[in-house]
């Protein structure tokens, strides 16, 4: 090959906008890719990159272009380790990106699941050994004059690499994703395929832009010379890949179909592809027509890939495998047979073609298949499972992005049911604010749960009244119940006219006048309960006349005195279950002083220490010290001795009353000289028109009856 300086600058510019086709293959599969794997999809781009390029200097070259057979073990093959010739370097730069370009489709095929590591295993065996060979065997022996490739001698014709870069890339792709298997969720039991969704077409479609553009150096550059053939070389390029995308556009339309994103990426690469092969023998009408042959057999190969469930994450397989057969076949077709010079006739360019495309395809998918399997056997290509779900960002490179901290985060509450910790925020970043809306929500559901617990405090105290009123009841009626059945049953056997008639009946009424009175209280108190929903100010005066209304008929027949001072003279409280807790009060102080002394009771209201008081203060037996802890417990008769019908629930009623509505019960006492119990009462709220302003008593109090 004799190359001037012109030539020799346009194959390095050519090279260089090759090169430029990894950034877009990098966009194009890191924006396909979801984003918990794109930035190893990143990084193994520029990794097979560097290493192919180090491999194909190593090896590769010297296989690709030396003897056939015999290199890299011929002592001439070893070219470039010494060589400072301009021409053979501008060569093997050329020549190495587009050997890049075949290693970087095949780990786009198999991105999002295989171990890091593999890629440089993978990019070593395909630049050292599986792309040389395909090239020799198409363009061997076009460095030095020491033998032509197999398939050239034949008269196989392609121009820029439609096999041997593209097709060779798309059957090494195809090799690969059948051993590794497709990703978690591609495709469900029954073989329908699921959409994954990539994580930034944007980017993807960017990629696509550079790709085209770079493939102008691509194909131009494949002239190795700077002749007036560049001129056609970039047209057919140009109008191939629009025709390519154009015809998918009305392919999807006539099948009443929503053109996808990745549809419209590969249909223009798609016929990029196919004109590699003859981008300058054709005529522009050929290159249209070859254009929509890539369209059809790009849509084609990806559905022949879903029926067998191969999983080829970038559409890698359709594009450089589908097209690229195609636009070889269509090279015998449609080009000009006196440019390429085979000396064969039409159909018999076809069928070299044709065995051309079998032959590349054999080694390059035979050659790889075996190898990877060898090698898988012993080293898995693939992530574990769990891996593959984390994804390779974070499994491979510990890659962490505010993403998947969010989610990570999610994902922690999820399993542990803390939603204590509010997620990572950010202002100026979308996934902040979406940490930030997460924590509103996080908020309200917050709140919600604590009223729920609230809620279910309250519930659960309701069931215990429920269950601990289930007992009373039973329990209490259960002595005057038994005692009626009792004397019934005496009174039946007892015969008629006998002279304890009387008081059995006497007895028989006493138990039920005491039954009624256990139901009373326990209505009673249960009405209370349910009225303590609601709190308001409470008139204690009026609340203490009506007391001493409900109490006349006892207050007359002890001759009771009772004394008001009201310094506070509005609750914050319930009316109804005041007046219940204030009548237990007053009438135990009745009761529970001895019958010699006349009972002599004190009610006085005063404000102490923000608190809100009711004192009941009596001179009767009090209680003993040693009793007093356990008075508010039920069934308590401290003074079971004294002559005084009671079951000892009432104390019980009235602080669980009072304690349900935040209000305290008190109680101090001396044996023989009385007692105080003391009710406790946050005071009025300041908004309340009833609201107590000062600690005197500027009310007259009413008059008790
Ligand atoms: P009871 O129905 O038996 O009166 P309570 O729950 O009201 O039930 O009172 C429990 C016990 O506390 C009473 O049996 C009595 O021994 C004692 N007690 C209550 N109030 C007084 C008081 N003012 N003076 C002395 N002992 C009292």
């Amino acid at each position: 090959m004799t190359l001037n300086d012109i030539d020799v600058f346009w194959v390095l510019l050519c090279a260089c906008l090759v090169w430029i086709m990894q950034a877009g293959f990098l966009c194009l599969e890191s924006g396909m890719t979801r984003s918990k794997n794109n930035i190893n999809v990143a990084l193994k781009n520029i990794c097979d990159n560097a290493t192919s390029i180090f491999l194909f200097w190593l090896i590769g070259f010297s296989i690709a272009f030396g003897v056939p057979f015999s290199a890299p073990l011929g002592e001439d093959n070893y070219y470039l380790f010494h060589s400072t010739e301009n021409t053979l370097n501008a060569f093997f730069v050329f020549q190495a990106v587009f050997c890049s370009t075949c290693c970087t489709i095949v780990s786009g095929a198999a991105a999002e699941r295989l171990r890091f590591i593999m890629y440089p295993i993978l990019v070593a065996i395909i630049a050292g050994l599986i792309y040389p060979v395909a090239v020799n065997l198409s363009w061997g022996g076009s460095l030095i004059d020491n033998g032509q490739g197999f398939l050239l001698e034949m008269g196989f014709y392609d121009f820029a690499g439609s096999t041997v870069v593209h097709s060779t890339g798309g059957w090494i792709a195809l090799a690969l994703v059948m051993i590794i298997g497709s990703r978690i969720g591609r495709f469900d039991r029954e073989g329908n395929p699921h959409t994954i969704q990539g994580s930034n077409l944007t980017l993807s479609a960017l990629g696509v832009l550079i790709l085209w553009f770079g493939w102008m150096g691509f194909n131009g550059g494949s002239a190795y010379n700077f002749s007036s053939d560049i001129g056609i070389i970039l047209s057919n390029t140009l109008i191939a890949g629009s025709a390519s995308l154009v015809f998918t556009l009305i392919l999807i339309h006539r099948r009443g179909e929503a053109p996808a994103p990745e549809d419209l990426f590969n249909g223009a690469l798609g016929g990029l592809v196919g004109i590699t092969a003859s981008a300058d023998c054709v005529t522009s009408l050929s290159a249209v027509l070859i254009g929509a042959g890539s369209a059809v057999s790009v849509l084609v190969t990806a559905k022949l890939l879903l029926r067998y469930r191969l999983d080829d994450a970038v559409g890698a397989v359709p594009v450089h495998l589908g097209a690229g057969i195609w636009g070889t076949l269509a090279a015998g077709i449609f080009c000009d047979l006196d440019i390429i010079g085979s000396g064969l006739g039409r159909l018999e360019q076809i069928v070299v073609q044709l065995a051309g495309i079998g032959i590349t395809g054999l080694w390059a998918f035979g050659s790889a298949y075996l190898l990877f399997r060898l090698i898988n056997t012993y080293y898995p290509f693939r992530v574990s499972p769990q891996d593959e779900s984390v994804g390779l960002n974070i499994s491979e490179h510990r890659a962490s992005s505010e993403l998947y901290e969010l989610i990570a985060f999610m994902q922690y509450q999820s399993d542990t049911g803390n939603i204590n910790r509010p997620a990572p925020t950010d202002q100026f970043t979308e996934l902040g604010i979406v940490g930030m809306a997460y924590n509103h929500v996080l908020n309200t559901v917050r709140l919600k749960e604590e009223k729920l617990k609230h809620s279910n405090s309250q519930l659960e105290a309701a069931n215990e009244s429920l269950r601990t009123y289930d007992q009373l009841v039973a329990h209490d009626l259960r002595n005057p119940l038994s005692v009626i059945s009792a004397y019934a049953a005496m009174l039946q056997e007892e015969p008629e006219g006998e002279h304890k008639h009387s008081e059995y009946v006497e007895r028989i009424r006493r138990s039920s006048d005491d039954a009624m009175k256990i139901i009373r209280e326990l209505l009673n108190f249960s009405r209370a309960s349910h009225e303590l929903e609601t709190l308001k100010p409470v008139d204690l005066e009026e609340v203490l006349y009506n007391v001493r209304v409900h109490l006349t008929p006892l207050i007359e027949e002890k001759k009771a005195k009772i004394s008001i001072d009201c310094k506070v003279r509005h609750l914050y409280f319930n009316e109804f279950a005041l007046h219940q807790v204030l009548v237990n009060l007053i009438s135990n102080a009745i009761k529970y002083t001895p019958a010699e002394r006349v009972p002599s009771i004190e009610v006085r209201s005063l404000s102490d220490n923000g608190r809100d008081l009711v004192e009941v203060e009596d001179h009767g037996i009090g209680i003993d010290p040693e009793q007093l802890d356990r008075l508010f417990d039920k069934h308590q008769r401290v003074h079971s001795s004294v002559n005084t019908s009671g079951y000892g629930i009432g104390l019980y009623s009235a602080k669980k009353l009072l304690q349900s509505a935040g209000a305290t019960i008190n109680v101090r006492s001396e044996l023989e000289k009385g007692s105080c119990f003391t009710l406790g009462f946050a005071p009025v709220p300041a908004q309340s028109p009833t609201r107590n302003t000062d600690t005197g008593n500027n009310n007259e109090p009413r008059p008790i009856a």
